[in-house]
């Protein structure tokens, strides 16, 4: 197991077949130019490199499972300055065979504990090891016309969380498309966003209650507005086309962060 990826602390190779395998089964990954294909191929051998994964629940992490895994969480570095840096809060990555029960608990207005249970498919928190499903991570393969990708979404969380908050913002250059400084940058992006997550919440809001049409964006975004980021950047990777339809003004927004960005 893992051969060759405990072969050398330095760059580990990928396999030449076993990065086909790959390809194959996430073709929203092997539909990208090749340039971007190597540069992905490298920042996954990165990400193997610096990770630990842990299974739960007796699940074997097979080379099949850590490059599947690795080869999804980069693709929102694929032209991020500062590459694998993003993700330098947490070394694990802890892989389930299926989605998880997690006790909740929230404390309301009056002080009283409620305590329920959630079926997550993966978690992902600052500092924290990222937690993912086995069974979501491969149907990652086959959900990209529905935006569905349970490994973007933990690691655009990691994105968000970057500055501490899980507030929908990523931490931003100055001036950032345009704006004034670094209160500019934040501005100009929580406008776009928040005008995005109403809209998208009304939608939802009028299909649960009132029999509307669905928006397309999984409607676990309603939730918060980090949640709504996340979402967004699962479409947005998986499936450029119908999210351009969908939310053109987050599809310039996140081009401006995630494919125009130079590095300083
Ligand atoms: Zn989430």
């Amino acid at each position: 197991m893992l051969r060759w990826l405990r072969k050398l602390r330095s760059l580990p190779a990928i396999p030449d077949a076993a990065w086909q395998a790959t390809l194959n089964r996430y073709p929203f990954l092997a539909e990208r130019p090749p340039a971007d294909v190597e540069r992905l191929r490298l920042l996954a051998a990165e990400f193997l490199r610096d990770k630990e994964f842990h299974g739960a629940h007796g699940f074997a992490i097979t080379d099949e499972v850590a490059l599947s895994i690795a080869a999804q969480a980069v693709l929102p570095l694929l032209h991020l300055p500062g590459g694998l840096n993003w993700y330098d809060d947490f070394v694990g990555v802890v892989v389930h065979p299926a989605e998880v029960v997690a006790p909740r608990s929230v404390i309301d207005e009056a002080g009283v504990v409620h305590e329920y249970e959630e079926v997550v498919a993966g978690e992902a928190m600052e500092h924290g090891p990222v937690m993912l499903s086995w069974q979501d991570v491969l149907a990652s393969g086959v959900t990209s016309d529905e935006g569905y990708n349970v490994v973007i979404h933990e690691f655009a969380h990691k994105i968000d969380l970057r500055d501490g908050a899980a507030d929908g913002c990523p931490p931003l250059p100055p001036g950032f498309d345009g704006s004034d400084g670094a209160r500019g940058a934040r501005e100009a992006w929580m406008s776009v966003m928040e005008q995005a997550y109403e809209a998208f919440r009304e939608k939802t809001i009028m299909a649960e209650r009132f029999g509307a049409e669905a928006p397309w964006l999984d409607d676990y975004g309603a939730q918060s507005i980090s949640e709504f980021f996340a979402v967004a950047c699962e479409a947005y990777f998986v499936n450029r086309a119908q999210f351009a339809q969908e939310e053109p003004a987050l599809l310039r927004l996140f081009d401006e962060f995630f494919l125009k960005q130079r590095a300083a």
